[in-house]
């Protein structure tokens, strides 16, 4: 290999500790890059690729953006997931001999981005740690490095939690050990991370001990170092900010799984994954990025404690009953600036004069809003405002120190106000004299030559100078001022005691500009000492904003109050879907109640496509998730229990998961509500099953539905359009059938969206392909050929008779063999009570509905039939998991076909 030239021999060398990152080589006014570097950032930055001689024998690919536009570029990789290494010299290039000195001065990654575009006001930017333990357990850590806040969590058991709180971390980068295994890894990546990093070193540094509760084990503390470690490495500067690092456990919280999560839409929507649309969009209406930000966590992580959440409830009564002070500290918190953000950038050393005027004008509304909280005169409202610390000291300081307006830069004076500094008042004196000598040195030359169009002016590269135009040149004395610059229509001339003034002020200017920055400086360090008492305030701020935005949306949207209770009761009177009921007008959106206790722990929804069962399941969940964290609820009366846990199985979100069949996704998520569902729970099933053929889908959903009956009595929401399933109730003693009625019109169907009790009686999806407006003839062939498939349908159903009894008990003594017919007690009966449904189709089912099932119980079993039979007895049920009894089942049914 020929030899490089040193320059590139400098950059080979920092570049191999930064193989992961694109180097961004400081060379003069640009950051260069070379190599495959160069190769990369010419296309992910659509910017030209040139070489250049390196000593080498081939010319080296080079690439560059200029210095002052490198935070668009930088951001533009950091949100594709790369990450930037900075490069600076430094050195001062005139003192330098041989190679400027240089050196990185920081990694941007997509986790530890501190300002722009990559950080969204409303959002945390978290950054996680993962660590893996020798018996089994997980080590969770993440950290905000804009606003300092830092938890973690110790996990036993499944990877799963450690993937669940990574998503709801929404952290793009996770910090490992180097040996962490490519399957994990991979999982990870499935979790929208963009970029892995790797940190080895455990040891927490003595400048960080302090940040973590003396209670906290070495599992927690190892954990904790990677992460800082990582940080502390990549920043290269300090990181006063962090917060004392808040240790958790998942069970203090409503756990709800990631794909429920999803599901639910609490923070993005499934199609888009925007916040429009979400519970988050609907809830958010408060007034501050760290409001918004809170909201956003306390969504995530609903409360389980009763008296946390009533705490939350009664200040938000509070301001329910308050209107005008509720309406005075919004519009005051609108001025307040993100705190914890400005902490952040204060320790890192890259706030502004603005920002610090910000600051103050933040502060001082916390006078105000203490104000108006003793005003009302309330328990509550009075601990709050005792709670806000205005950090007078700060204010003060600020308020003297600051003229009202600064320039974006600190490095060009206009910041300070006069006053402040005796030495900086010295320094403008003499500016401000020697400019008003200057001026009357203009009037006197004026006099002295009589030439009123005698100006002195001032540029940066020949000073002050005296112009006069040509027309009156023959006015001057020879030899009377010193030529120092012919312009065409006149000549500039200088005066030695012009150029001695023009010193002094140069000088003091100098120094003016030097001494504000310093003193800069100064304000920011002691700003500094203050941030934990501002991440304080912010966190209480936060809590005002978000409180005060749950009492104006509950008013406007006539929320109200849930009571809990521990008797596993739901009482939903006039219930609704919030977002729904926000986007469609609230007078259009039919309300619903919903009545569960410990007779009636599962409700068997069935009802036409399109007509509102999953609306209606989702209200359910929304309602209790508002609920727990401590916000009214859209119903006219409320009552719920503390759910412990949230599942949802909803079709629709099978698209998301690449390479997963639809099935294997739905059975993966019943299965983890299975195993994890307690009778604390909620579990919302929306047309399970559907996935597969007719008689497995039925068979497993039915075989979900009693296991969840007989095993778990968690309170479930069960969607289905297997009709059949509805004769369920008769075994089941705790599940209760509802439906949304509908009506045909003209023979078109009309959606009512009311939840009524007991089955319904037909699907109308063809009713639902004629609102859709497809042509009539393609209409009357598809109600055709259904009519053809119910015929054959029945007769499969008397022959799967086997299939659909109920068989998973603990012996063979109970197992039941009669088939499920009452669906057509329960359409009768929903004929009778509902006269204007109509009658057509179900005429046909009725009379084969009849006689079918009743043949088959009669007649004996060959010896098929037989065999399934004592292998059903032969079941070991309580050794199965749900799933191997799913598979068994369907082996099965499958032996009887
Ligand atoms: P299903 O699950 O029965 O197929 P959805 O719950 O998806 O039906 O509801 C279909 C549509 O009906 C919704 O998008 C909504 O516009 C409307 N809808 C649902 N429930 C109500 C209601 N209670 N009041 C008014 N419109 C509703």
């Amino acid at each position: 290999m020929a030899a490089y030239t040193p320059m590139i021999m400098q950059y080979l060398q920092i570049k191999a500790d930064y193989q992961d990152a694109f180097l961004f080589f400081r060379l003069g006014d640009f950051y260069e890059m070379f190599f495959d570097d160069a190769l990369k950032a010419s296309q992910e930055l659509e910017i030209t690729l040139t070489s250049r001689e390196g000593g080498g024998e081939e010319r080296i690919p080079m690439c560059g953006v200029p210095y002052h536009s490198a935070p668009g570029y930088i951001e533009q990789l950091i949100q594709k997931g790369h990450k930037v290494a900075i490069c600076e010299q430094t050195e001062d290039p005139r003192a330098a001999k041989g190679v400027v000195r240089r050196e990185v001065v920081q990694l941007i990654t997509p986790g530890t981005v501190m300002e722009g575009r990559g950080l969204n006001e409303k959002e945390n930017n978290f950054i996680a740690a993962v660590s893996m333990f020798d018996d089994g357990s997980y080590g969770f850590a993440s950290s905000d490095l804009s606003t300092g806040e830092s938890r973690l969590t110790i996990l036993s058991g499944s990877f799963e939690g450690v993937l669940n709180e990574l998503s709801l971390s929404g952290a793009k980068e996770v910090v490992l050990d180097s040996s962490t295994p490519e399957d994990l890894k991979n999982k990870l990546k499935e979790r929208s991370v963009l970029a892995f990093s790797y940190e080895n070193q455990i040891e927490m540094k003595e400048s960080y001990q302090h940040l973590l509760s003396e209670l906290v084990d070495d599992k927690a503390k190892s954990v904790a170092a990677r992460l800082f470690n990582y940080l502390h490495r990549t920043q290269k500067r300090s990181l006063d900010h962090l917060q004392p690092v808040l240790a958790y456990e998942v069970e203090q919280f409503m756990k709800i799984d990631y794909f429920s999560k999803r599901n639910l839409e609490l923070t993005e929507t499934i199609r888009s994954t925007a916040k429009k649309g979400s519970l988050l969009w609907l809830l958010d209406e408060t007034k501050t990025a760290m409001g918004g930000r809170m909201l956003k966590q306390w969504i995530n992580r609903p409360l389980l404690n009763v008296k946390g959440i009533e705490r939350r409830q009664a200040i938000v009564d509070l301001f329910m009953m308050n209107f005008f002070e509720r309406h005075e500290i919004r519009e005051k918190l609108k001025e307040v600036y993100d705190l914890e953000r400005l902490a952040g950038r204060v320790a890192f050393g890259n706030v502004n004069a603005r920002d610090l005027v910000q600051l103050k004008k933040s502060l001082l509304q916390i006078p105000l809003l203490k104000e108006t909280l003793v005003s009302m005169g309330n328990e509550d409202a009075i601990e709050l405002a005792a709670k806000l610390d205005p950090c007078e000291e700060v204010t003060d300081l600020l308020e003297t120190a600051l003229v009202e307006n600064p320039p974006l830069s600190i490095k060009e004076g206009n910041i300070i106000q006069d006053g402040y500094d005796n030495q900086l008042d010295q320094y403008r004196d003499a500016s401000r004299n020697g400019k008003t000598w200057i001026a009357s040195l203009e009037r006197q030359e004026r006099e002295k030559t009589g030439i009123k169009s005698l100006k002195i002016g001032y540029n940066r590269v020949f000073g002050y100078y005296i112009e006069v135009t040509k027309a009156n040149l023959h006015l001057l004395k020879e030899g009377q001022y010193d030529r120092k610059q012919t312009l065409s229509n006149a000549e500039r001339f200088i005066t030695p005691e012009l150029k001695e003034k023009e010193d002094l002020i140069l000088q003091a200017e100098e120094k003016i500009v030097e001494l504000e920055y310093e003193i800069f400086v100064t304000i920011r360090e002691t700003v500094k000492e203050y941030i934990p008492r501002l991440q304080t305030l912010a966190k209480t701020i936060s809590e005002l904003d978000v409180l005060t935005s749950f009492a104006e949306l509950s008013e406007q949207r006539r929320y109200v109050k849930p009571a809990f209770t521990d008797e596993r009761r739901i009482v939903l009177k006039d219930g609704r879907h919030p977002v729904v009921e926000k986007v469609m007008n609230a007078q259009e959106y039919v309300p619903n109640d919903c009545f569960m206790d410990r007779e009636r722990e599962l409700l068997l929804i069935t009802g036409p496509n399109m007509s509102g069962k999953s609306t209606y399941m989702r209200q359910v969940a929304l309602t209790a998730i508002m609920a727990q964290i401590g916000c009214f609820v859209p119903a006219s009366e409320a009552v719920l229990p503390v759910f412990d846990q949230v599942f949802t199985r909803i079709g629709a979100a099978d698209d998301l998961i690449s390479g997963q069949s639809t099935f294997m996704v739905e059975m993966l998520e019943a299965n983890n509500a299975i195993a994890n569902a307690t009778e604390n729970s909620l579990i919302l099933f929306d047309e399970i099953g559907r996935g597969t053929s007719t008689y497995d889908g039925m068979a497993l959903a039915q075989a979900i539905i009693e296991y969840i009956h007989d095993r778990i009595g968690a309170k479930t929401l069960f969607s289905t359009h297997y009709h059949e399933l509805t004769a369920l109730d008769e075994n089941l003693s705790m599940l209760k059938n509802v439906h949304v009625s509908a009506v045909e019109q003209n023979g078109k169907v009309v959606f009512l969206h009311k939840i009524k009790e007991g089955a319904a009686d037909k699907s109308y999806g063809i009713h639902v392909a004629q609102l859709a407006d497809l042509p009539p003839e393609l209409i009357s062939r598809a109600a055709e050929i259904l009519e053809t498939l119910e015929m054959k349908d029945e007769l499969g159903a008397a022959r799967a008779t086997v299939g659909n009894s109920r068989v998973i008990h603990e012996s063979g003594a109970d197992v039941k063999t009669e088939s499920m017919p009452s669906k057509v007690e329960s359409e009768t009966s929903e004929q009778e009570s509902n006269s204007t449904e109509p009658t057509d189709y179900s005429a046909g089912q009725l009379s084969f509905f009849d006689e079918a099932p009743v043949k088959a119980k009669a007649v004996a079993p060959n010896k098929k039939e037989k065999r399934v039979l004592e292998k059903l007895t032969e079941l070991d049920i309580l050794d199965m998991t749900p799933l191997q009894a799913m598979n068994v089942l369907y082996e099965l049914q499958r032996k009887l076909k």
